[in-house]
């Protein structure tokens, strides 16, 4: 299925069966969206279930977004303890889970599979760059045999030092999910000037805000489209001067699904109108 470029779509959980979670989807008046896949999720059991509604609804899916057992974004020092490859004790239970989400996600017909690697040191002659690297390097190709980019979250590190990996795995089918909110949540620097560090790499964007955080190790805040720090318009401006063809993905981790669905139809219809302004 077609999509146009800058079209809306949404980041969801399948936490659901997949055909409420597609309804709720055309609820908010869209049609594309990135799939989440929750650690827990029996990727073999429900591979038919999706394939089948993704068909009949005649939804767009651009990505399989894989998380893992053990992550938590509590607060920075969590998140580097948890969150990654090279989180301790976890590296060869989340490269076999990544493997299984992108079978799942090649019965599904999709060709990118998205995730989170964890922070990418600076110092690339730190046993955890050449570690982070090899494995990089192994789920690149991984996705490559099923017909996928392999894509990585941004935001946890700067755009200088990703832009630095990607070259050095160099594999054509490492690819960028480039999310603007993350770069001010963790302090990352400007989200437009990576951007336009990152272009030639960026398969997907997520439309996610934020705020700085207030001290140092904490984390920022999430909040609701518009209300952070993110310049929308001028993120919105620069995609379209870069001839960006993807989907504008709407992301929002509100833990209350009341607020979260609230969040969300803000969301759209500011993305829509910061659109309208562009043309
Ligand atoms: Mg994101």
């Amino acid at each position: 299925m077609a999509v146009e470029a800058m079209e809306l779509g949404l980041v969801f959980w399948a936490e659901k069966h997949a055909e409420a979670h597609l309804k709720e989807l055309k609820g908010f008046g869209l049609r594309a969206c990135q799939l989440g896949v929750p650690p827990a999720m029996d990727c073999s059991a429900f591979a038919e279930e999706w394939k089948a509604a993704i068909a009949s609804e005649g939804v767009f899916v651009s990505v399989a977004v894989c998380s893992y057992a053990g992550e938590d974004y509590a607060n920075l020092e969590q998140v580097h303890k948890t969150v990654g490859f090279t989180a301790p004790g976890y590296a060869a239970q989340r490269i076999a889970r990544t493997r299984e989400v992108s079978a799942f996600a090649a019965k599904l017909g999709l060709t990118a599979l998205s995730c989170h690697i964890g922070f990418i040191p600076e110092d690339k002659t730190s046993p955890v760059y050449t570690e982070l690297l090899a494995i990089a390097r192994e789920l690149t190709d991984a996705c490559a045999t099923n017909g996928q980019d392999f894509v990585l979250e941004t935001g946890q590190e700067s755009a200088a030092t990703l832009l630095s990996f990607l070259s050095d795995v160099a594999r054509p089918n490492i690819k960028v999910n480039f999310d603007p909110a993350n770069m001010i949540l963790y302090g990352s620097g400007d989200p437009l000037q990576a951007l336009e560090m990152l272009q030639a790499h960026v398969l997907s964007v997520h439309c996610k805000d934020g705020r700085s955080p207030k001290a140092a190790g904490e984390l920022g805040q999430e909040v609701a489209l518009g209300e952070g720090e993110v310049d929308f318009p001028g993120f919105l401006a620069l995609l379209k001067n870069l001839n960006y063809p993807g989907l504008l993905t709407i992301e929002r981790e509100e833990p209350d699904a009341v607020q979260r669905k609230a969040d969300i139809e803000l969301g759209v219809k500011r993305l829509i109108q910061w659109k309208q302004a562009l043309a």
